[in-house]
């Protein structure tokens, strides 16, 4: 048995957030990962026939991501991010026109405001009504007494058409997630972090880097710490309560000894290893709210550069989300490759992937009118189930902290309480906020 304080169970990014801020002051602890890498849901693999490193989903971050930015900062990948000078996002209708909504004159809220005023995919109301939103929002007058995201918007004043074409696509991009399930409570504070902070910071972030890179010195930053060991390919797979500690028994049966250990799981994988005990509390309520909005992500190759954007949005397509992957990672290939996304995509995760096929060859044809029909060169469809837990209002009710009833139990991961919806900013501020309950008690901080 080993002979540590401290457990984390799962490497993704909260695992990495935990570990970084118990290291800082000087901490030891053991990490368990069920599988032989690290990053979670943020991983590449290398595609023999796109001969790249192709990523688990797309993922693309707003400015406003502090916590995870800070872990980037720590890992020396910071510098692998490519950040938008301006606030920009091009829209694309189906007969080839494009939008932009971009912010004007300078990054900061008054320019987005600006540029709402002249974004013409929006009626001229449409466009008023979202200003006056804005304005509305940043003084505190709108009625926020409507828990669920649509119904908020509706009594403020946003007509059908602004929700369709702008409420709704930067939602489902951000939540993974449609209005009628998103508490109002976590839009309003997306609202304040993505577009009215003051610090001329908007705009979005790419990885200029396939998604692996990011996060793979987070093993050597351990090795230089001799204080972390790290067990890959080590699935946790039951606990037993000793005294004033708990034992942890990996697959093959192993055990290890811990007096607290922090969780950095899926509720989903949680669930299983808790003890039925432990469920009697109220904190662990959520385990009955339990519900995964799906991603659908699509890899494809082109010998033609029909969209030469780094993003943008495919209005009114099943497709929400077109990436230039030739431009955002600079892959020096005589092919193009882009990646596409759905989010909360429950209608493409019931296709055949022949239909998903023809759908996306359809939508290129319509969306970009290329002098010759394209065909992709290579194409891989990731179809991910369990994506992200959908944040309702229901599971915001019972979303639990990071420090559980059970003492030296404490919980992260995107989907705990962190007044975030679930990505990646979520995932490492919950590591973190996890991290700083049990320095408290080992009182560290
Ligand atoms: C396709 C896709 C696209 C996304 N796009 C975005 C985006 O654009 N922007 C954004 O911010 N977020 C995005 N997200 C969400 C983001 O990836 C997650 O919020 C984040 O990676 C979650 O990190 P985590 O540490 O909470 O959980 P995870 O990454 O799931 O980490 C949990 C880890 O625990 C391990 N584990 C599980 N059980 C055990 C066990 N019993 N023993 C040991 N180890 C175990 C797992 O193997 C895993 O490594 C996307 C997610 C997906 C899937």
């Amino acid at each position: 048995m080993l002979n540590n304080e401290v457990a984390i169970v799962g490497c993704g990014v909260s695992g990495i957030s935990a570990s970084i801020h118990l290291s800082r002051s000087n901490i030891p602890h053991t990490i368990f990962e069920r599988r032989n890498f690290i990053g979670g849901r943020i991983f590449s693999f290398f595609d023999e026939k796109f001969s790249y490193h192709l990523d688990n989903g797309q993922h693309i971050f707003s400015s406003a991501y502090k916590n995870f930015f800070e872990i980037l900062t720590e890992l020396n990948t910071i510098e692998y991010l490519d950040y938008q000078k301006k606030f920009y996002v091009p829209f694309i209708q189906n007969n080839s026109k494009k939008f932009y909504l971009k912010s004007s004159f300078n990054n900061s809220k008054f320019g987005l405001l600006f540029g709402i005023l002249v974004f013409n995919l929006l009626t001229l109301k449409n466009r008023v009504e979202l200003i006056k939103f804005f304005h509305k929002f940043s003084r505190n007058h709108l009625k926020n007494n409507y828990p669920v995201a649509l119904d908020f918007l509706v009594k403020n004043e946003q007509s059908p058409n602004l929700i369709k074409y702008f409420w709704e696509p930067f939602c489902t991009a951000v939540f993974n997630s449609s209005l009628s399930e998103i508490p109002t409570s976590l839009l309003t504070n997306v609202i304040r972090l993505t577009f009215l902070n003051d610090k001329n910071k908007l705009g979005f972030v790419f990885s200029k880097v396939p998604l692996s890179q990011l996060t793979k010195s987070f093993l050597s930053y351990i090795n230089t710490k001799s204080i972390v060991d790290i067990r890959l390919g080590t699935s946790i797979t039951k606990i037993k309560e000793n005294n004033k500690s708990f034992i942890l028994y990996d697959q093959s049966g192993q055990a290890y000894e811990f007096r607290n250990i922090i969780f950095c799981i899926p509720p989903n994988f949680l669930s299983s290893l808790i003890l039925e005990e432990w469920k009697n509390f109220e904190y662990f309520n959520f385990f009955n709210k339990i519900k995964f909005n799906p991603i659908v992500s699509i890899y494809a190759s082109f010998n033609y550069e029909f969209c030469k954007e780094k993003f943008a949005h495919l209005v009114g397509s099943p497709i929400h989300w077109v990436f230039n992957k030739t431009r955002i990672e600079n892959i020096q290939n005589s092919s193009y490759l882009y990646s596409f996304t759905s989010s909360n995509s429950t209608e493409l995760m019931n296709q055949n992937n022949l239909h998903i096929n023809e759908i996306l060859l359809e939508t290129i044809n319509q969306y970009f009118k290329p002098k010759l029909k394209l065909n992709p060169i290579n194409i891989k469809i990731i179809k991910d189930k369990f994506a992200t837990i959908s944040i309702s209002p229901e599971f915001e009710k019972v979303r639990p902290s990071q420090l559980s009833p059970i003492e030296g139990i404490y919980i992260a991961g995107d989907w705990t309480k962190t007044e975030l919806p679930a990505t990646l900013e979520s995932a490492s501020l919950s590591g973190k906020l996890a991290a700083n309950f049990l320095l408290n008690k080992l009182k560290k901080i």
